[in-house]
């Protein structure tokens, strides 16, 4: 599957040289890791706008209600850029994106708190550059993550679980689909989403339910909106302690009180930070190969994203 998965790249951090200075900003785990499982559609929108390397720097600055980018020569390169980002936004169609990682702090690829020159001439961390605006909106859904956040493990390994299930939803939803299939997709990962929110759970629960019913245009928007953004919520200790511990119950009568109380403590010890959640994971995967229990061995949190 994942050489199947394509994701949206800032051209610089793997390495290409491309910033205003001829320079790169390559980034190891995007280049290397994450680049060894995904293949990468680089874009650098300042070279295909056309701007060359090496070339004068880019700020955003605000102009009254608006906020413009302009390079330190002073040419302002607000419009043609938007007019760019909004093609080529559009085309990414065609690469059946499953992610993307920007480049934090840029005037064109940052995604949160890019420097914004104020009228007083004082910059603020309050913007967004000028290509991602126009990626996040047209592609609302799209798990999109900064090389800086991805530092993070958890922000990491968010991430990552939303490109994966992004990337399924795509293959569910290429072709011809039956809201049958919507069902088993969302039965596979309801154990997923309730490690991010009960509240997201039981909305997407009410949504399948309804499912028969709808339009299926409105469903497959429903749908996808509704799992990326209950999946956009971090997943905590607690949170999977509790899917664990749900889990638990589907052994009853199955597995002895040694077994049981094997698990009691492990899901406990993960809780409290003393050992990851892979010990109780692989646990749980033995109990359910063991005792075939179906329900749990078709749930994606069971069987991995597949990193
Ligand atoms: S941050 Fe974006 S615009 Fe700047 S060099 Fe990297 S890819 Fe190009």
């Amino acid at each position: 599957m994942a050489e199947a998965i394509r994701v949206g790249v800032s051209s610089c951090l793997l390495g290409q040289q491309v910033r205003y200075d001829g320079g790169h900003k390559r980034s190891d785990f995007v280049a290397d890791i994450l680049g060894a499982r995904v293949t990468f559609v680089p874009v650098c929108p300042e070279v295909e706008l056309g701007l060359g390397t090496p070339r004068p720097t880019l700020r955003l600055i605000r102009r009254g209600d608006d906020v413009r980018m302009v390079m330190a020569d002073g040419r302002d390169f607000t419009d043609s850029m938007r007019t760019y980002a909004r093609r080529r936004v559009e085309r990414l169609k065609d690469d059946d994106l499953a992610g993307y990682v920007l480049k934090k702090d840029s005037p064109s690829c940052g995604l949160t708190r890019v420097k914004v020159y104020e009228e007083t001439g004082i910059p603020t961390k309050s913007g967004r550059g000028v290509y991602a605006e126009a990626l996040l909106e047209r592609w609302p859904h799209l798990p999109v993550e900064e090389e800086g956040r991805l530092q993070d493990e958890a922000l990491r390994e968010n991430f990552l679980e939303r490109v994966s299930a992004y990337h399924r939803l795509q293959e569910l939803f290429q072709g011809r689909w039956t809201v049958g299939q919507v069902v088993a997709f969302h039965t596979a990962h309801k154990l997923a989403v309730l490690a991010h929110t009960t509240e997201g759970y039981r909305r997407l629960g009410r949504l399948v339910a309804d499912a028969k019913a709808m339009d299926r245009a409105e469903l497959r928007e429903a749908y996808t909106a509704g799992l990326m953004q209950a999946m956009t919520l971090l997943a905590t200790p607690k949170k999977h302690a509790n899917v664990l511990m749900h889990m638990l119950g589907y052994f009853r009568g199955q597995i002895d009180a040694g077994d049981h109380e094997e698990l009691l403590t492990a899901i406990e010890e993960f809780r409290l930070g003393v050992i990851p959640r892979i010990v109780p994971l692989t646990l749980i995967r033995h109990h359910v190969r063991r005792c075939g229990v179906a329900y749990l061995a078709g749930q994606t949190y069971v069987t991995g994203t597949g990193w």
